[in-house]
């Protein structure tokens, strides 16, 4: 084998690597993502998607197969296959042609059973569901055979035959492989290959009332699209002696290798598609796309990019031992990637007006103001300044504490590329609530340099009042308050939900410019986080914007206290 340099890379891509040199399976890699279409994808299926389709791009002959693994039409649909394609889409990945679907091979996958049949390495049982647990014996107990075990060639395959042509009622018979009921493995203990479900296929509509089991369905649809490494997570570890048991017994095309990564698992949610579908059922969030859902399409509503995604699965690396990855580093990915490509826009979030009593009240103009501090190239934009401004409610206070130095009466603060104003009087209602400050401005301060160069010590975001655009904007947090939801099986994981994970202001004013925002959009709202269109409950002339995520890590602020 020639040498290769394989210390940059993970034990997957070092196996790879060295195949390849190696010159094995004719120099073909041919990886696959075989998603069952039952949910809608998640962060960890990003996981998956990114290391088989990632590797495939690797090498200039990597190909990678999108297969639906479709063999449980009961948990299955069309909307689901279409969701799962789109969010591969999404993630900037292309499978071209090589679009399959498990349930193609139906016809071929039930040959390959009679195969087992005729060769004596299949049989038709005819236990019911409880027996046969009972017969499957434990992990300290081997098994005990099935009475059916002995069952000549002639009766299965007749049996098979019945039940494919539906003769019998769903649970009547199963077709088990003929391997080990003492095999250490409890998967080799003559694991099923078919069971009868008289329910349509989304595909195949009503031609099969049996359907394949995954442990059959997958190795062989692996076999024959002559897979060269079959990538799955470490639950599937057991499953591998069985895997090859269909290869080695079975003539087929070729042996893909099955290779096992750790999982990702990833702190302040779940991972499950049962677990998420069940807070989708339960109404508990709106929906699979809900922002707070680690969904694709959550993150992508959320405003996550997909560059973000595929970058925070090449830092998470791919690693043979389960860990527990932090939201943070998810977190940090998306701000990372914001923070270079977001132009900026100002929006007050908690509005609170401000009348510039010097400014005279027909007077309108536009200021100049840069779309991104570093990068010029974005280009500037022009805002509307007027007499009546709103800035956020949080940046004044009537009694500033020592290190508050935003506005307060008195003081002279700048307004974002417009002017320095000063607080001179604070108006309030008959409850001594404050509805508006009335302050000074210096016409020599335009564009928010200092005219003497008199320092001022805050610059705060503000809209103009006569232009702002009205909006809603909700704010995210993690959807469990609990590092690990499901760390007491005694708990429903439900119970950790964070009440606080949604908050909706339905009272905020943006600059006129997010008018025209659409979902390819991503923004920084100065001083606030950064902000995504919700282009599924936007209205025309009133947007709603989704946060993203904040400026800085909150969070680990509050871990370290
Ligand atoms: P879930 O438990 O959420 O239903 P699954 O494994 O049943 O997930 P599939 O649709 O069968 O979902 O998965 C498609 C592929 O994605 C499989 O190869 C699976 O190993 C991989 N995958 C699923 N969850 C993760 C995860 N958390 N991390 C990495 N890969 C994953
Ligand atoms: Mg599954």
């Amino acid at each position: 084998m020639s040498e290769i340099d394989t210390s940059n890379l993970d034990f997957i891509r070092t196996i790879v690597a060295q195949d390849l040199a190696a010159g094995k399976n004719d120099g073909r890699l041919v990886t696959r993502f075989p998603p069952e279409p039952n949910g809608y994808l998640h962060i960890g299926h990003a996981k998956s998607i990114c290391l088989n389709f990632g590797l495939a791009q690797e090498y200039p002959q990597g190909v990678c197969h999108m297969r639906f693994d479709d063999t449980n039409p009961e948990k299955e649909s069309v909307e689901y296959t279409e969701a799962i394609q789109a969010d591969v889409k999404w993630l900037g990945f292309d499978w071209g042609e090589n679009l399959f679907y498990a349930s193609d091979y139906f016809d071929v996958l039930y040959d390959y059973a009679v195969q087992l049949v005729a060769m004596g390495k299949a049989y038709v049982c005819s236990l019911t569901a409880e027996e046969m647990r009972a017969y499957r014996g434990t992990l300290k107990e081997p098994g005990k055979n099935s009475p059916h075990r002995q069952r000549s060639v002639t009766e299965n395959l007749a049996l098979l035959e019945g039940m494919k042509n539906g003769e019998f009622s769903d649970g009547a018979h199963v077709l088990r492989a003929k391997i080990d009921m003492a095999s250490p493995n409890i998967n080799m203990r003559d694991p099923i290959i078919y069971r009868i479900r008289k329910v349509s296929h989304h595909r195949t509509g009503d031609k099969w009332c049996i359907y394949p089991m995954y442990d059959f369905t997958h190795s062989l649809s692996d076999a024959m699209e002559k897979i060269t490494h079959s990538l799955c997570t470490l639950e599937f570890a057991d499953h591998r002696p069985l895997y090859d048991w269909f290869l080695d017994t079975l003539q087929t095309p070729c042996h893909p290798q099955q290779i096992e990564f750790a999982r990702l698992n990833l702190n302040f949610t779940v991972m499950s598609k049962r677990k998420l579908m069940q807070m989708v059922d339960e109404k508990l969030v709106n929906g699979w796309d809900d922002p707070r859902m680690l969904t694709i399409s959550g993150l992508r509503r959320r405003g996550y990019t997909p560059a973000s995604i595929r970058r925070f699965c090449a830092e998470i690396g791919v690693a043979k031992r389960e860990s527990r990855i932090d939201m943070g580093i998810l977190e940090n990915a998306v701000r990372d990637d914001l923070n270079d490509i977001a132009p900026r826009r100002l929006a007050v979030l908690h509005p609170l007006k401000v009348v510039i009593t010097n400014y005279p009240e027909e007077k309108e103009e536009e200021l100049t103001v840069a779309n991104h501090p570093k990068n010029p190239e974005m280009g500037t934009r022009l805002i509307p300044f007027s007499r009546e401004i709103y800035i956020d409610h949080d940046d004044f206070l009537e009694e500033p504490p020592k290190k508050f130095f935003r506005l307060a009466p008195g003081r002279e603060v700048r307004l974002r590329a417009a002017y320095f104003i000063t607080c001179n009087e604070v108006v309030k209602d008959a409850e001594g609530a404050i509805i508006e400050l009335r302050c000074s401005y210096d016409p020599a301060s335009r564009g928010g340099s200092s005219p003497d160069g008199r320092k001022v010590k805050a610059t705060l975001h503000w809209v103009s009042a006569r232009h702002a655009v009205a909006a809603e904007i909700r704010l995210y947090d993690r959807l469990f308050n609990q590092a690990n939801p499901e760390a007491d099986p005694d708990i429903d994981f439900k119970e950790h939900l964070n009440p606080d994970s949604l908050q909706i202001l339905a009272d905020c004013r943006v600059e006129p410019s997010l008018l025209e925002a659409t979902s390819s959009d991503y923004f920084q709202f100065e001083r606030v986080g950064f902000f995504h269109l919700d282009s599924k409950e936007s209205r025309p002339a009133r947007p709603v914007f989704n946060r993203t995520v904040t400026l800085r890590d909150t969070w680990a602020k509050v871990a370290a206290q």
